[in-house]
């Protein structure tokens, strides 16, 4: 239902923008040749996407019809019944086999397809050591929050939903933590922004609005792609600001004042404590569903198994729940593509504006970014707002 429901919105939206020429704004940003090959992308981008999710949509209702859940419940029962390591094996298996089948996917979209519009920078050896790392932390981390939820649910019953709560949002706060300083470093270097112009206007417009900007780094985001990005990471005193090398090799240093004059936006609107809070919160309600649905037989059965299992019933979950994901989602957008504007509105008010619409500009055309969304998928899917609301809403503020 929903995949039918998601195809029928990107259809909307591609025959939407179809009708659209460029808009004057952006007439500096576009030759005829460019703008051309921007159409070109977003093409394919689209037929790509409808291929993987008809076939990801297909494989899930081929195993949910024929029971292909509980089928290697039974089978991995004859390798362990241990009521710890049966669920590990099962979802290492059910992870790594869903991993394998998108390889081809996947080398498809970074080799071929952002390959061919300049995007790609990933080396095979970079793709390949990113793929075993990330199955290393998988196992280590995946597998340790995993054993831990297994084994309260066997000693608490009905009340492991808000231990495994405290629990988890504890580990996800040391993880957001220490993200740049043990996470980040393991797929990307980090190095401090040299002391330059550059350096020196980030400080001065820091110190001007009373927020010390000591702790800025450089990250080598071009070792995968040319897409450029900014973020913060952290809380309190090891709060950090982290730039991608490709942000800075195509913008001015009054455009990255600017971009980081939004960032902080954030910051100081509350916007990162609320997400936090609301993660929070969103996380409390699916694990009290879970405790309503885990113990419940009918739902392994219903999946192929034999008996009741806990594995089984946690898929099972899963997919009844993503009608409520769903919806969670639409809301976290809406406040998401708000957010956005207060930030846009702080960096314009405490900096300037000119600057910021031009880094905006830079980063959506460089990024091929659709300009005419269709406003119902714009609803539906986006967490910004499209370049041309955003320059808007800068205009009219200043
Ligand atoms: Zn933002």
């Amino acid at each position: 239902m929903s995949f039918i429901i998601e195809r029928l919105l990107a259809w909307v939206n591609r025959r939407y923008g179809k009708k659209k020429s460029l808009p004057d704004e952006l007439k500096d940003y576009f030759d005829e040749e460019k703008y051309a090959k921007m159409e070109a992308y977003r093409k394919e981008r689209a037929s790509f996407s409808l291929f993987s999710s008809t076939l990801s949509t297909g494989i899930m209702l081929v195993l949910l019809a024929f029971g292909g859940f509980g089928w290697l419940d039974s089978e991995l029962r004859q390798v362990t019944q241990h009521y710890i390591w049966l669920p590990l094996l099962y979802f290492g298996v059910l992870g790594l086999s869903a991993d394998l089948l998108s390889l081809p996917l996947q080398v498809y979209d970074t080799f071929i397809l952002e390959e061919r519009y300049g995007f790609n920078r990933t080396s095979t050896k970079t793709f390949f050591l990113d793929k075993v790392k990330g199955y290393l932390l998988g196992a280590i981390f995946g597998g340790a929050v995993l054993a831990l939820l297994v084994w309260l649910v066997r000693e608490l019953g009905n009340d492991f939903w808000w231990v495994f709560w405290i629990v988890i949002t504890l580990f996800s706060l040391f993880m957001s933590f220490f993200y740049t300083s043990w996470l980040l470093p393991l797929f990307n270097q980090l190095s401090p922004l040299q002391a330059g112009s550059l350096r020196d206007k980030l400080e001065a417009y820091g110190r001007g609005i009373g927020y010390p900007l000591d702790k800025i780094f450089v990250v080598d985001g071009s070792k995968r792609s040319s897409r450029a990005n900014a973020f913060f990471s952290g809380f309190g005193s090891r709060k950090k600001v982290v730039l991608y090398d490709t942000l800075i090799e195509g913008t001015s240093d009054e455009e990255l004042v600017a971009v980081l004059a939004h960032e902080i936006g954030h910051y100081k609107k509350k916007h990162i404590n609320n997400g936090i809070i609301m993660s929070v919160i969103q996380t409390g309600l699916i694990l009290y569903l879970a405790s309503l649905l885990i113990y419940n037989g009918t739902l392994s059965g219903a999946l192929g198994a034999g008996q009741w299992s806990l594995h089984v019933n946690l898929i099972g979950f899963s997919v009844l729940l993503s009608p409520l994901t769903g919806i969670l989602g639409l809301l976290s957008n809406y406040i998401s593509r708000k957010n956005e504007f207060q930030a846009d509105r702080f960096a314009t008010s405490t900096y300037r504006a000119e600057p910021l619409g031009t880094a905006l500009k830079k980063l959506a055309t460089d990024n091929y970014e659709n300009l005419h969304p269709h406003p119902v998928y714009v609803f539906c899917y986006y967490s910004h707002p499209p370049l041309l609301r955003r320059l808007r809403a800068i205009n009219e503020a200043v």
